[in-house]
């Protein structure tokens, strides 16, 4: 039997639904809910995420300024454009477009972001809270991830067994947190977990976010399991995910594409968070 589609595109249009209302409502108020992305020059992944938010908030009432800084900027350099970013008061929402490039200090540039306007989650302050089990600003990501698991046809994360295949800050650990947050076991494994194959096929539910092209193959899956796949690697002209799609679909429960599954809940889900930290800033 065919797993179930988990497409991404409903999903994301009922959230977008609600940040229109909620946009309109702080738009009524002469308040334009706004949101700052910093990004380096040749960062095209980057951009091309970046773009989409941007096209994204345009018809819904958000405003998007992407603020590019040359490739070769200096750490004092990028910390003053987040610096501006932060002092500015018309801007309630900000990301700093990770990863960012070796040569700059990412931790510095993360402390720098103001924790109210932290939409992609980023400031130590809000990894804290969700390592305490609190959250304020997840990453996206992680956030579009559980979207896709609260699906009303998918079975309870109430004590389901989860494995999230990376652990990067970005994905892998705010989805295993988000996970224990909903009373999942998780089990998260790395490039140096031993017989992982053996570990992924326990599990209920297969979180992939690795990197790597259809990393996750039919016999890592126990059959009727939930595969989420937030890979997305661009090979020959095409988003490729780490799931094998091919192979796992006849074995899996439910699955997500690449693309259409995990990337437009993830623009949704940040909208929400710009439209959620103006409505905070708006009430204080
Ligand atoms: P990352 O920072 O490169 O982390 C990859 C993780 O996978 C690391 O923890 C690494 O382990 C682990 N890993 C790598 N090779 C492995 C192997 N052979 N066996 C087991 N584990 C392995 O990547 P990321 O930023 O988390 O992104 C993961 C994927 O999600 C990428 O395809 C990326 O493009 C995609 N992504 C999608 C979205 C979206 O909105 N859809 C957003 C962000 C990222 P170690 O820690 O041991 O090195």
């Amino acid at each position: 039997m065919a797993a179930i589609l988990l497409d991404g595109r409903p999903i994301a249009a009922a959230i977008r639904e609600d940040v229109k209302v909620r946009a309109a409502a702080l738009r009524s108020r002469g308040v334009t809910p706004t949101c700052a992305i910093v990004l380096l020059e040749n960062d095209e992944p980057g951009r091309l995420y970046a773009n989409q938010i941007a096209k994204a908030s345009s018809g819904i009432g958000i405003t998007v300024e992407i603020r590019e800084l040359p490739a070769q900027a200096t750490t004092d350099q990028v910390l003053a454009a987040v610096g501006a970013v932060v002092d500015d008061s018309y801007v309630h929402a900000m990301m700093v477009q990770r990863p960012l490039p070796a040569h700059l200090d990412a931790a510095r540039i993360s402390e720098e972001i103001d924790p109210r306007k932290d939409v992609d989650g980023a400031h130590p302050y809000n990894q804290g809270l969700l390592m305490a089990g609190e959250h304020f600003f997840v990453p996206a990501t992680a956030a579009a991830v559980m979207e896709l698991l609260q699906q009303p046809q998918l079975s309870s994360l109430d004590g389901a067994r989860a494995v999230v295949l990376g652990r990067s800050a970005v994905v892998g650990r705010p989805v295993a947190l988000l996970l224990i947050a909903a009373n999942a076991t998780v089990t998260i494994c790395h490039s140096h977990t031993k017989d992982l194959a053996r570990v992924s096929r326990e599990a209920d539910i297969v979180v992939a976010a690795v990197g790597h092209p259809r990393f996750v193959t039919a016999e890592m899956v126990r059959p009727g399991a939930t595969v989420i796949d937030v890979g997305t690697n661009w090979v020959d002209g095409h988003f490729v995910g780490d799931v094998d799609a091919q192979s796992v679909a006849p074995v899996a429960g439910a699955l997500s594409p690449v693309p259409g599954g995990v990337g437009p809940v993830t623009t949704a889900v940040l909208l929400r968070s710009i439209v959620e930290a103006t409505e905070r800033s708006a009430r204080t």
